[in-house]
């Protein structure tokens, strides 16, 4: 039996359950042990020619046979039968019924846990913890529950017979069974240790093969097959080691446990030889108690089995435990109300310095600007300066200082998370599209899947006539983070999921890097046409994007060095002149270089690089 912190409650919950397997548990328990008495009956039947039928001595005959013997055991049969159908349904389905109700609360853990969370947990880790421990911690509460109790119940009946018929002959048994009881609890605490490290050396492992399945055509390119599985084998090696180890500790408790009960029967068939020679024991007894012996051996294996569960069982809970006890560290500050008007799109930042959570330097450095509603804002700046790190910031993703990040005055730290995000639409930089049809995917950010607008808000992000290529159209399933579909196809289908939430602020990070110039130059004038009087923030890498934008902030090494409209850059900021140049030069050189290979490129990207 399993207990701790995020187990008890069940037993509490499924008590009536419960106690209705015991009972039937302890009903066939008492049957069981009658079994022996009717061996005593036929053998001294046989033997005597008369029979000890309660307190009266009667002669064996073929009623006797039928009445006392034949009759009382297709009875005891038939309700051990269902007794056993009973108690497996009570302890399995309580049991499943726990698995079921614990991977929900730790789903809903999973949901509240921050990206850094997940950034430093691996999701191997996180599906072991789902599949292997969350089993373990089922099989531990059902057949845990039914092995304590049929050991504790048929152990105590039967030897309370043993006892009645014999008391040196019980003790003497019984001697190789404490030798076991200690054993056991040594080789218990033992195991305990092992299964963990079983659990850490299988999250390993499969946190590997994840990595690997999802980086597969990386590894690949760069013909790094061989490399991936000479570290597979390394990983497999370490996990089939502290099998190995578990097993053989388990199989040494098996086999200590057989070498105990025939110890004991070698003791039974001696001792009870005697006072069968000596007259103190008819031969009916001895096969009477043996019978009561054989009955105990099963709660005895299960006493090891329970040892073996039950430190699978607490290391499996402790990892579940940790992950349900992991604080949810991006949280609502106590007290944060909702606030009385719905955010229109005004978005102050303060002087904001921000460090993520075990980094060595600051990403942003005293950042301030204000964005009002309705304006167009780009954000430029080079790869690292923290222009992702600054919408993350507005979003809450990570936690920021008070008074640093307002939204319509209000401190983003007074409102619920839940309500920045509610009126913010966001195309993060490594967008993802789930194993769904595309009229799914886009459909995702809003309530309603109504086709017509879907198809709008694909029209609107220059995806839909790519969309009506495909055979199925709009129902088109994509491939797990949709590797059907390019890169730029995966944006388009990001930015159309974005629009259809119509929220009063638009971010997105990077979200036209993959598209050709003419499709992007499609979608900013859709954006500004469609978003007038929201807000909208773009971040870029090409001038080219945000030039035609309200404002422009620039940033530099996570320092906000300029914020001002293309002309106001161009004439007040050197390094924005200097990037403005650069870009100027390199496109200029791409022209004279390349056309073709510019065209071929545009080209490709609406074909889809793995379409
Ligand atoms: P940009 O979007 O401008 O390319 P980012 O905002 O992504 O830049 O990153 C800004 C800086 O913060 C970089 O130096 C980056 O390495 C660092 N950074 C980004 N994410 C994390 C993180 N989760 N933990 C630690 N440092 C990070």
């Amino acid at each position: 039996m399993l207990f701790g912190k995020h187990i008890n409650r069940y037993y509490l919950k499924h008590l009536p359950v419960l106690l209705l397997g015991i009972l039937s548990l302890v009903v066939i328990d008492f049957l069981q042990l009658k079994v022996p008495e009717l061996y005593r009956m036929v053998i001294n039947g046989i033997n005597e020619g008369y029979v000890q039928v309660g307190d009266a001595v009667r002669v064996f005959d073929m009623d006797l046979l039928l009445d006392e013997i034949c009759l009382p055991m297709v009875f005891i049969i038939v309700i051990m039968a269902i007794g056993r159908f009973l108690w497996r349904i009570c302890f399995f389905g309580s049991g499943i019924k726990v698995e079921t109700d614990l991977r929900g609360r730790m789903f809903d853990r999973c949901k509240d846990l921050s990206r850094e969370y997940y950034q430093v947990n691996k999701v191997g880790t996180l599906m072991s913890y789902f599949t292997n421990d969350l089993e373990t911690v089922q099989d531990c509460f059902g057949s845990g529950i039914l092995m304590f109790a049929d050991a504790l119940f048929l152990g105590v009946l039967a030897l309370a017979k043993m006892f009645r018929m014999n008391l040196a002959l019980t003790l003497f048994s019984l001697v190789p069974m404490a030798f076991l009881l200690v054993i056991s609890a040594i080789v218990g605490h033992y195991m305990e240790k092992k299964w963990d490290e079983r659990q850490e050396a299988f999250s390993a492992l499969s946190d590997f093969a994840q990595e690997d399945f999802s980086g597969i055509a990386v590894i690949k390119a760069f013909v790094k097959e061989t490399v991936e599985l000479m570290s597979f084998r390394k990983l497999n090696k370490q996990n089939e080691k502290v099998n190995v180890e578990f097993t053989r500790i388990s199989t040494l408790l098996n086999i200590l446990v057989t070498l105990f009960v025939e110890s004991v029967i070698c003791v039974i068939l001696g001792y009870g030889g005697y006072l069968v020679y000596h007259g103190q024991f008819n031969a009916g007894q001895l096969v009477e108690f043996i019978g009561y012996f054989t009955s105990i051996v099963w709660p005895i294996m299960a006493i090891s089995q329970l040892i073996e569960m039950r430190a699978r069982g607490k290391a499996s809970l402790k990892r579940i435990g940790d992950l349900l006890e992991t604080p949810v560290d991006v949280a609502d500050k106590p007290g944060v109300t909702e606030p009385a008007e719905p955010l229109a799109g005004n978005i102050e930042m303060r002087n904001l310095t921000f460090r993520y959570p075990g980094g060595s330097y600051d990403s942003l450095t005293d950042a301030s600007f204000t964005i009002k509603a309705g304006e167009n804002v780009g954000i430029i700046g080079k790869t690292g300066s923290g222009k992702t790190t600054l919408v993350d910031l507005l979003l809450r993703t990570y936690n920021v200082p008070d008074g640093t990040i307002f939204l319509d005055g209000h401190d983003v730290n007074d409102i619920p998370i839940r309500t920045v995000r509610k009126y913010a639409a966001y195309v993060p930089q490594d967008n993802f599209l789930f194993s769904d049809t595309i009229a799914s995917n886009i459909a995702f950010a809003s309530d309603t899947d109504d086709a017509a607008t879907i198809e709008e808000a694909a029209r609107l992000s220059d995806v839909h006539d790519n969309i009506t290529e495909f055979t199925e159209g709009y129902n088109t399933v994509l491939g797990e983070r949709g590797v059907t579909v390019s890169g730029g196809q995966k944006q388009r289908i990001s930015i159309a999921r974005a629009l259809m939430k119509d929220a009063n602020i638009l971010i997105l990070d990077d979200s036209v890097s993959a598209v050709d110039v003419r499709t992007e130059k499609a979608i900013l004038s859709n954006l500004r046409r469609i978003r007038r009087g929201k807000t909208t923030i773009l971040i870029a890498h090409r001038i080219s994007t945000v030039e035609g934008m309200d404002k422009i902030i620039f940033l530099d090494e996570g320092r906000i060095t300029a914020v001002g409209t293309h002309k106001e850059l161009l004439a007040s900021c050197p390094d924005y002149r200097t990037m403005v140049e650069l870009q100027q030069v390199e496109g200029a050189m791409e022209e004279s270089d390349s056309p073709e290979l510019n065209r071929s490129n545009a080209h490709r990207e609406e074909v889809g690089d793995y379409a």
